[in-house]
């Protein structure tokens, strides 16, 4: 297992449609296995197969203390409004409010390939709805209105120059101090 490298803003992958998986390979559950590791090196909470430069969809999450491999995952039910304010592990430092459904069911294969749904409300329930956006090439920055993603945007500005490929490398134990609460919770 080893940590993968992680695109930021600016890698085309991020903005691709994933593909959807048809069999859950012993090859597929090694990349969610390097997912999580590399998740967790970078204090994240969830992360999407993009995200580390592969195009299944595929995504993993970590809330309180359960985790979830998800393939093909889909909302097939949702209800009510929250906002919350997010982070991304592809755009380090960069936060913003967004407008999201308070409760979310998602249909998905898990790791055995054998359908599963799991229900989310709070920050299990962002990190769903902000997952499943990563697989179909979107970002929590295109829910911000105008004025606050381009606050966002000249934000990342003063950030991008440190990951010169576009790519974020970790280390395993290599783990982000996070400077606030947000980071500790919401990088997705
Ligand atoms: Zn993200």
């Amino acid at each position: 297992m080893s940590v993968l490298p992680i695109a930021v803003l600016g890698s085309p992958v991020l903005r691709q449609e994933t593909v959807p998986v048809t069999v859950v390979t012993d090859e597929l559950r090694a990349l969610a296995d390097e997912m999580f590791e590399t998740m967790r090196a970078a204090s994240g909470i969830g992360l999407a197969a993009p995200q580390v430069g592969r195009t299944e969809r595929l995504c993993v999450v970590e809330v309180a203390g359960q985790s979830y491999t998800l393939f093909n995952p889909e909302i097939i039910a949702r209800e009510g409004k929250l906002r919350w304010e997010e982070g991304c592990l592809s755009i380090p430092e960069v936060f913003g409010w967004v407008n999201r459904a308070a409760w979310v069911k998602v249909r998905a294969l898990d790791r055995d390939g054998e359908p599963v749904e799991v229900e989310g409300t709070e920050l299990l329930g962002v990190c769903l709805q902000h997952e499943i956006d990563h697989l179909h090439g979107r970002l929590f920055i295109d829910h911000l209105s105008f004025l606050k993603r381009r606050q966002a945007l000249a934000a990342w500005e003063d950030e991008k120059g440190k990951y010169p490929d576009l790519l974020r490398i970790l280390k395993p134990g290599d783990t982000d101090a996070p400077r606030t609460a947000h980071a500790s919770e919401g990088q997705l």
